[in-house]
């Protein structure tokens, strides 16, 4: 078929049909996830989610757009429009926490991929087809977001049942387990010491340091900048003798590249 100006149209409409299509899908998973937590503001959220929506489809749609004029441009053998790529910015303590889950898993698992449960009453020792993720306070809490204690080797039922979902006896059996076994695991008062941090990042009484591995520091960059090189050091380290599963990322490759300039999120 001869590209036509009205052959290129169609050709980008229907591209964005399948984005929006997409867009919906994610939107619908989405919403229904959120649903099955029995979030307490739940309608608030529902509309965080769509304006997100809106925002993304808003610019895919101009994105869409400006690739379909250049392209009739170049039909019609005008000189196309150079636009500007946004640069991406590299948010670092997201990279960090990604980074240090990876650590917290092998940290947590023997040369097999054998582990604990850190919140079972029973002793069992786990297959490495069971392990699963392990805060206990949630990672969009930033001042312990970064904190060792924060992230620990869990099974998927403790971690069904420590979703906010209903059952909330069963919640808190399992939260005071996982207390008790932070303070066996690492200190006496581990348990405590992260409920304050986290109580206190809601309150006005706010302390801008923030749990950074076991310290409490201020987030700067250069601070920052010294824990992801420590945790890619500890990264290699621990893949020492490990078998059992990859690295999810390239690390250090993502780090060379983006050490140089990157965002800090505070609160
Ligand atoms: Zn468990």
């Amino acid at each position: 078929m001869k590209k036509t100006k009205e052959s290129i149209k169609l050709k980008w409409d229907k591209y964005y049909e399948s984005i929006y299509a997409k867009e919906m899908r994610n939107r619908k998973q989405k919403v229904e996830q959120l649903k099955e937590r029995n979030q307490l503001d739940l309608e608030k959220k529902i509309n965080g989610i769509d304006k997100k929506t809106i925002a993304k489809l808003k610019k895919k749609r101009a994105d869409c757009d400006r690739h379909m004029l250049n392209e009739i441009r170049k039909l019609e053998g005008k000189p196309q429009r150079v636009y500007k790529e946004k640069k991406k910015t590299f948010n670092i303590v997201k990279f960090i926490a990604e980074l240090m889950q990876e650590n917290a898993k092998l940290r947590d698992t023997d040369l097999d991929g054998n582990w604990y449960c850190i919140s079972h009453v029973m002793v069992t020792l786990f297959p490495r087809s069971m392990l699963q993720w392990w805060h206990r306070w949630s990672r969009e809490i930033k001042n312990i977001c970064l904190c060792f204690w924060n992230i620990n080797a869990q099974c998927k039922d403790c971690n069904r049942t420590t979703w906010p979902r209903g059952n909330k006896v069963e919640e808190e059996k399992t939260n005071a387990i996982y207390d008790a076994k932070l303070d066996i695991k690492y200190w006496n008062w581990t348990a405590e010491k992260l409920r304050l941090l986290k109580d206190s990042y809601f309150k006005n009484d706010y302390d801008w340091r923030w749990m950074i591995g076991d310290k409490l520091l201020y987030p700067t960059k250069e601070a920052l900048y010294k824990f992801a090189e420590d945790q890619l050091l500890e990264n290699r380290l621990r893949w020492n003798g490990k078998t059992f599963y990859k690295p999810s990322q390239n690390w250090q490759k993502i780090w060379d590249k983006n050490k140089s300039d990157f965002i800090v999120n505070e609160k």
